[in-house]
């Protein structure tokens, strides 16, 4: 019998209690000091069956078996997933935030025709059919003030009714309110709105392109799209500069009968430097993973009524304390081109948001021909922790999966590369925060 490959093993921040998390034996056990020792140093326990019982003591070809049984469950489940297909219908925005990566790309006016809508509907039943799907508005700023853009989004959302497919909408949130009328012409799953925190900080970040402040209109559109039965993802994109703000962003949506609302949620996103977005206070102010779980993890600590609000995943920890049980096993924790893509008003096809509209990221076209890039397409769709060879020996591979391959491409080049996500250091933090008593 050998230590399981697959043990992530730590100690709880802030106390330093030892545990040990197995996502392939689906197991996790808070430690102490002594029965973690003979883990914490390698050597063989006097007593073994617990161990064996729970996969942490494992026989190395019966786990390498379970290994290849876990990763055909995840791809066979992988192929029955719903696919979530996102299209930018311009890359314009009406907002000038002060952190945003789609600057870059050059704003052009709408000009989505008839001829690609009906080449991208085409194109969506065809190469997915018989999958589960759904349809994702993402920009720019798909719901652009004005009639010649709500007309363009309208005739959007007429075909997805026609063709039966339920939509979700990325949007700033400062035209929601007249918008809500045209909504109505399809299934709307979600509408993701952003706000930075309260006013005082949201306003110094997240600005019309005048220069005007904007979080009492958005909050305003959340008010009348909760009223309307809208599921409202509320996401707020945090560093160092807006994390401490946001209890008082969760104040504010408690006051406004949001966090009551059945169809209220919320997200927190990192502000990090995917192609070349900044952060006002300048670099200094972008978190890492690890710095923006820490803030978190204090943040917790200091205001527990914030989970009320939001609650942060800390890799698997959050999961493991809502279901009472570990996620299965990630082998691959990029979704691009697997069960996402985007797709743009140029008739151009690309892996994912984190790639669409970027130069050099063209995977192919659905209009005014439709071809792929075969090869590339193959690339990204091999990029799993199984085919990258240092994730092959990472203890932490069923909980990182590989990370992102945009980030991976950035970093290095290379699309078969490693995102390296630091899970054992969010457990630490994770397991502290919600399961440790
Ligand atoms: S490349 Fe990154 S952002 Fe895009 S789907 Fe993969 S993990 Fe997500
Ligand atoms: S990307 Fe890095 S941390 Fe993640 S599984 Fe691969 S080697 Fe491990």
């Amino acid at each position: 019998m050998e230590w399981s490959k697959h043990n992530i093993v730590g100690r709880t921040k802030p106390s330093g209690t030892p545990f040990v998390v197995n996502l392939l034996s689906g197991n996790a056990d808070l430690l102490d000091e002594e029965t973690a020792s003979p883990l914490l140093e390698g050597t063989p326990p006097r007593e073994e069956s617990e161990w064996v019982a729970k996969g942490y003591r494992v026989d190395p070809a019966e786990e390498s078996r379970r290994w290849k049984r876990a990763y055909l469950d995840f791809l066979d489940s992988r192929e029955k997933d719903e696919v979530q297909l996102f299209f930018v219908p311009w890359y314009g925005c009406n907002f000038r935030c002060d952190y945003c990566f789609q600057e870059d790309y050059g704003v052009r006016p709408a000009s989505l025709t008839e001829e690609v809508l009906d080449a991208f509907f085409d194109h969506v039943a065809r190469e997915f059919a018989g999958r589960r799907k759904y349809l994702t508005l993402f920009g720019g700023e798909p719901l652009l003030p004005g009639e010649a853009a709500r007309e363009r989004i309208a005739s959007f959302l007429k075909r997805a009714a026609a063709a039966d497919l339920e939509v979700a909408i990325v949007t700033n949130g400062s035209s929601l309110v007249e918008y809500l009328e045209t909504l109505s012409l399809a299934r709307i799953r979600e509408i993701q709105v952003t706000l930075d925190g309260p006013p005082e900080s949201h306003d110094r970040r997240r600005v019309a392109a005048g220069g005007k402040p904007t979080f009492e209109t958005i909050a305003a559109g959340i008010d009348a799209a909760l009223a309307a039965g809208h599921v409202v993802n509320l996401r707020s994109v945090v560093d160092r500069q807006n994390l401490d703000s946001l209890p008082g962003l969760a104040e504010i949506a408690k006051e406004r009968g949001w966090t009551s609302s059945r169809g209220f949620k919320t997200q927190l996103g990192r502000n990090y430097e995917l192609h070349s977005c900044h952060a006002a206070g300048g670099r200094g102010a972008l978190y890492s993973r690890v710095e923006l779980a820490e803030d978190l993890a204090r943040l917790v600590r200091e205001r527990p009524d914030f989970l009320e609000y939001h609650r942060p995943a800390f890799s698997v920890s959050r999961f493991l304390w809502e279901h009472g049980e570990l996620p299965r096993p990630l082998f691959d924790a990029c979704t691009g081109t697997k069960t996402e893509w985007a797709f743009d008003y140029r008739g151009r096809v690309f892996a994912c948001t984190a790639t669409v509209g970027k130069p050099g990221e063209e995977l192919g076209t659905f209009w005014p021909e439709s071809r792929m890039d075969r090869e590339v397409v193959g690339m990204w769709q091999a990029r799993d922790t199984v085919t990258l060879e240092e994730c092959r020996s990472c203890a932490q591979a069923l909980a990182c999966g590989g990370g992102c391959t945009s980030v991976a491409k950035n970093r290095t080049g290379a699309i078969a590369s490693t995102d390296c996500r630091p899970s054992r250091e969010l457990l630490e933090l994770g397991v502290g925060a919600y399961l440790e008593p």
